[in-house]
């Protein structure tokens, strides 16, 4: 496949989006690459085979995938895992016991439970702080730090950190430094270009984009590093099927004009709830109100589909929840169709109150996965919800 696979280089994102590695199937000329449904291939001798033996250790759509979603990373070796949290399982298991991590304090909820009560039990350390605040970082550091994890923007803040600013202590301490992806997508924001050492995704989420697949990915640049997570990839096991493969495969190829819409509708609601009574806070980068709205306009390319507003008490949240008509009250985000999610009843449930509470976690927090549909709708829909609450 990589030979005759169209070279991207030089392509813009969309063309890469839809072309990367996605030359035609070489038996048959199928323009959508197959999906190789098989656990095993069949060797020619003993000990040679056409490159492929095992479908945990390599499949041909799988790896279309990951060379895909590596040149939408602008990196050279991507992964493909079989969710976000397998990938994330998979990069700790590059540390050992006595480790330290230093990670953003409001972090996707099942991170934050792996790191807590998982990892720690292997004899990982992990350091929560406000990763916005480069002082924080710094003031974190010990010897013993090999790993900066950080979220940006974060869930369901909307916080934002400096990459190349982390990236750069990084460096300098020889420490990994890993970026959760998924709120912005490489259509948005590209890690690796800023610093990173790797980029990781929940490819449910935006790279999917159609709430049928759950997935993970990994990007990263450096040789070695890859030999290692492709080592882990395999020593562990949580890939993803052929056919998931093929889906995200299939769903990427218009992940640059779902990006665009999600972002036009997602500054019109933002736009819209800031000048209703009813709402006390809106959370959206793209907001010149928004304290890291500079640091958004530098490091990304846009500022994405999601936003969380400030009802003021639990009571109004479900309110609001109970009257919308478009929006559906589900988990996740970054799909097609518009979701509300109430953080602390449902994805931030394993938080504790202090520490929630902390960065603005309230319990009146309504966070919004704006759709594509059309925009009047979504407006009226909240409309009408605000004015019945
Ligand atoms: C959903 C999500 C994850 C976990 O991914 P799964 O595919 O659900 O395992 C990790 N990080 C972020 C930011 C997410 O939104």
């Amino acid at each position: 496949m990589s030979d005759k696979s169209h070279n991207q280089n030089g392509f813009k994102f969309a063309t890469k989006a839809i072309h990367a590695a996605q030359g035609p199937e070489e038996i048959t000329g199928a323009v959508t690459y197959p999906i190789f449904q098989t656990s095993t291939f069949a060797y020619l001798e003993p000990g040679k085979h056409k490159g492929y033996d095992y479908s945990r250790t390599a499949n041909p759509t799988r790896k279309v995938l990951e060379e895909n979603l590596a040149a939408l990373e602008n990196g050279k070796f991507g992964f493909a895992f079989a969710s976000g949290m397998a990938a994330i399982t998979t990069l700790m298991l590059l540390l050992k016991k006595g480790d330290h991590v230093i990670s953003t304090h409001n972090l996707y909820g099942g991170t934050y439970r792996l790191f807590e009560n998982v990892m720690k039990k292997f004899g990982l350390d992990f350091t929560f702080v406000d990763t916005s605040e480069i002082g924080n970082v710094t003031g974190a550091l010990r010897d013993s730090t090999k790993m900066i994890f950080v979220e940006t923007p974060t869930n369901p803040m909307l916080n934002l950190t400096d990459i190349k600013a982390i990236s750069e202590i990084s460096k300098k301490q020889n420490i990994m430094h890993v970026v959760d992806n998924t709120f912005m997508s490489p259509y948005f924001q590209r890690p690796l270009e800023l610093g990173a050492d790797i980029t990781l995704h929940s490819t449910t989420k935006y790279l999917n984009g159609h709430a049928d697949v759950i997935g993970g990915a990994a990007v990263v640049n450096d040789e070695n590093l890859a030999e290692r997570i492709g080592f882990l990839q395999n020593a562990a096991g949580g890939v993803p099927s052929p056919f998931d493969c093929w889906l995200i495969l299939r769903s990427v190829k218009t992940l640059a004009v779902r990006m665009r819409q999600h972002e036009e509708n997602a500054l019109a609601i933002a736009n819209f709830l800031e000048n209703r009574k009813e709402v006390e806070k809106v959370y959206y980068p793209g907001l010149p109100a928004h304290p890291h709205y500079e640091l958004a306009k530098k490091q990304m390319s846009g500022f994405g589909g999601m936003l969380s507003a400030e009802l003021g008490a639990f009571e109004k949240a479900k309110k609001f929840a109970a009257n919308l008509r478009v929006f559906i009250l589900a988990e996740s985000l970054g799909g097609v169709e518009s979701l509300l999610c109430h953080p602390v009843s449902m994805t931030h449930a394993v938080v504790p109150k202090d520490e929630r509470l902390e960065f603005g976690m309230t319990d009146g927090l309504v966070r919004f996965s704006v759709g594509i549909e059309d925009i009047d709708d979504l407006l009226e829909d909240i409309g009408q919800a605000l004015d019945n609450m």
